[in-house]
């Protein structure tokens, strides 16, 4: 990696003039940026030229790899046909109708209509406000509590970080709001109880959401978030039956659900939404990352029909439906992302993940034989080992100890670039195009880090 100490490099003018996200800002200062310059499929380069898998697809979301020519074509052609216009009032483009028209062929759920934003977090705004308003809008101004759970992850707006339930997101900013709050967090491995089979805590947890709905009073609670795996909070699959269980309470009290698809839409879990893969069927989706295969910032909100129907109305008696971003359904995104999806189509992309998948998640079961790794975990082309202290008794390492950090640098001494989440767990999402023989380097370049860390 080169120093940020050699002056004049890019590494050095990053450290003075970058304030970078989700970084510990003074350690940045010492160790630098690594500056990545180009990509090609599942690699990406420094600017030293070393080559590193993208184990992480970026942030979860290059679906594509990182030199997909038919979306640099989408973007120029709609580049040089028309580079920018909005939805405000009454108009459009054509990208956006396709790429609505597409996401509503693809749709799990009898969408009415599709409202485009710009990413993740944007969207899962958008979702608050919908609910909201919609609940205004049919006289129940007291159904406003939103719900989500302990290690959600959901965005890094005021309102979509106070749906996230990571401390990280919330300490010093004086979040999450009131009127978000959370709950259990489904991860079997970490909060079963002692004894407790699969079944036994799901029921629990399932008695715990309906017990917190009634101490609000059902009158209040308006919604509930969940991602189908839980992305940055450790790649956290729930048990088979927990959506399903999960639903049954929601239902009863007239509250409704959202599936943030905005890591495991598209694919990446073996079909093409997550709530498929999990067994259910929720009320909204909201979905970015992999619609465009990250390479334009766009993410789309599905509204079904019923909502739709009462936003409408209360757009007409208030004069406007007043919300909507610059860049949202930015036609140049809209085209690249339509292109995406066509691609998606055309290459059989659920038929590829569903062949390669094995592979993937038989290398990543071995990882759970390793003495540091006390769950391996997976499903599609995600995954996660969660490294540990002491295998039998779960324990993790001391937070300071570092340890998840420490293999994530030998991972990128061994070429691979992977994510080191709280609580020493290490995540893998590549990008979809990912062949067999790249998935077993992959893993050879990480047993290889995993030797290190030992
Ligand atoms: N929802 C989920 C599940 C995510 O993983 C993310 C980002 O990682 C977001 C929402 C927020 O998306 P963005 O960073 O585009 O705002």
């Amino acid at each position: 990696m080169p120093s940020p100490q050699l002056p004049n490099s890019m590494a050095a003018r990053d450290v003075a003039h970058v304030l970078h996200p989700y970084t510990n800002l003074v350690k940045h200062e010492a160790v630098g940026p690594l500056v990545i310059e180009r990509g090609k499929g599942i690699y990406v380069y420094d600017d030293q030229d070393k080559e590193y898998i993208e184990g992480m697809a970026g942030l979860w979301c290059a679906g594509l790899g990182f030199s997909e020519a038919a979306l640099v074509d989408a973007a120029i052609e709609q580049m040089r046909k028309l580079p920018y216009y909005h939805g405000f009032g009454h108009k459009t483009t054509g990208p956006v109708v396709e790429l609505a028209e597409k996401l509503k062929a693809m749709s799990p759920l009898p969408v009415g209509k599709i409202f485009f934003a710009e990413g993740g977090s944007g969207a899962n705004d958008t979702l608050i406000k919908l609910i909201w308003y919609y609940n205004n809008a049919r006289g129940r101004i007291d159904k406003k509590t939103i719900l989500s759970r302990i290690k959600g992850y959901h965005g890094v707006t005021i309102a979509s970080a106070s749906l996230t339930g990571l401390p990280a997101n919330h300490k010093d900013f004086d979040l999450p709001i009131a009127r978000i709050k959370h709950v259990d967090c489904p991860h079997y491995y970490r909060f079963a109880q002692d004894g407790e089979s699969e079944a036994e805590f799901v029921a629990r947890l399932a008695k715990n959401l309906e017990d917190f709905i009634l101490a609000e009073g059902p009158d209040t609670v308006a919604a509930f978030f969940a991602e189908p795996i839980m992305g940055a909070g450790g790649v956290i699959l729930p048990p088979k039956d927990y959506f399903p269980a999960i639903q049954k309470v929601l239902q009863k009290y007239d509250i409704l659900s959202v599936s943030d698809e905005v890591i495991c839409g598209f694919g990446r879990t073996g079909n093409w939404w997550g709530a498929q893969t999990f067994g259910y069927q929720p009320d909204f989706i909201s979905c970015a990352k992999q619609l465009s295969s990250a390479y334009l910032p766009i993410s789309a909100v599905l509204v079904p029909e019923h909502v739709y129907e009462t936003i409408r109305e209360n757009s007409g008696k208030i004069g406007t439906f007043g919300h909507g971003f610059t860049y949202g359904g930015h036609p140049v995104a809209a085209a690249v992302a339509l292109r995406t999806l066509q691609i998606y189509e055309e290459r059989d992309m659920l038929g590829h993940v569903n062949a390669v998948a094995p592979r993937f998640q038989t290398r990543i079961a071995k990882l759970g034989d390793h003495p540091l790794v006390g769950e391996a975990r997976g499903i599609g082309l995600i995954g996660a080992t969660e490294l540990v202290a002491d295998k039998k008794t779960k324990r993790s390492f001391a937070p300071t100890a570092g340890v998840g950090a420490a293999c994530m640098n030998f991972a990128q001494e061994e070429g691979l670039i992977i994510r080191a989440m709280g609580g020493d767990v290490i995540g893998f999402c590549p990008p979809m195009i990912i062949t067999e023989s790249e998935i077993d380097e992959m893993f050879d370049r990480f047993e290889r880090a995993l030797a290190k860390t030992m």
